[in-house]
């Protein structure tokens, strides 16, 4: 056998001339690749409904932005508690669960 799969943990940078100038990054998850971007929330004036834990995100607080990669009108964007999202795929389903 030849080459093994290869490993995906170092993605390549600049791909995205844009994310240059922000604190938005690429990260590649088992179900794609996502667009985060970290918020301070001092701007936010809204509360936004994090999907990880259903609790509200005051105005103010800083979190993340996130939204698949290749969304580009990002309609889909959704704002996570920056734990909410680290934590997203700790919550592996288990077998039999
Ligand atoms: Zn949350």
């Amino acid at each position: 056998m030849g080459r093994r799969n290869r490993r995906r943990d170092d993605e390549p940078r600049g791909r995205d001339p844009e994310s240059a100038a922000s604190n938005e990054t690429v990260e590649s998850h088992p179900d794609g690749d996502w667009r985060v971007r970290k918020l301070r929330g001092s701007s936010s004036t809204k509360v936004y409904r994090c999907p990880g834990c259903d609790q509200e995100i005051p105005p103010a607080t800083p979190h993340v932005v996130a939204w698949q990669d290749g969304d580009l009108d990002a309609t889909h964007r959704r704002h996570w508690h920056a734990a909410c999202w680290s934590k997203r795929h700790q919550r592996k389903p288990k077998f039999g669960m």
